[in-house]
């Protein structure tokens, strides 16, 4: 499954791994991006394709 084109201009929210802060992208941010920076706990946290598929899918599920 491709990373959804809808999602392109939509806000997407998703969880840092370590500290679950909150952080909200638009999707198409988030299907270029390889990595961010959380905003609370600072962590690195990588983002790859299995995991945008996930955040995309949620995201999907939730509407
Ligand atoms: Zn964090």
């Amino acid at each position: 499954m491709p990373l959804s084109d809808e999602l392109r201009d939509v806000a997407i929210e998703f969880h840092c791994p370590v500290c679950s802060y909150p952080t909200v992208r638009k999707g198409s941010w988030l299907r270029t991006v390889g990595s961010f920076k959380c905003e609370s706990c600072e962590t690195k946290v990588r983002i790859g394709y299995e995991d945008k598929l996930a955040i995309f899918e949620r995201h999907l599920r939730k509407r």
